[in-house]
């Protein structure tokens, strides 16, 4: 299980998403789109929890 806090992005923004590494990107990208404009790619934000969490693999 992760997590991802949009502040943790420098957004003040009290957003929090969890849970399996699949479900916390979709939610937070679509966060992002929706609340703030921004599409990342699921890519950077999977790389973001990598870099955070480290044992975690991502779906292909
Ligand atoms: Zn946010």
């Amino acid at each position: 299980m992760v997590d991802l806090r949009c502040n943790d992005y420098g957004f003040e923004c009290s957003y929090v998403t969890e849970g399996a590494v699949e479900k916390v990107v979709f939610e937070y990208w679509d966060h992002m789109k929706k609340e703030h404009g921004i599409e990342y790619a699921t890519e950077t934000i999977g790389n973001s929890i990598k870099r955070k969490t480290r044992q975690i693999k991502l779906p292909a």
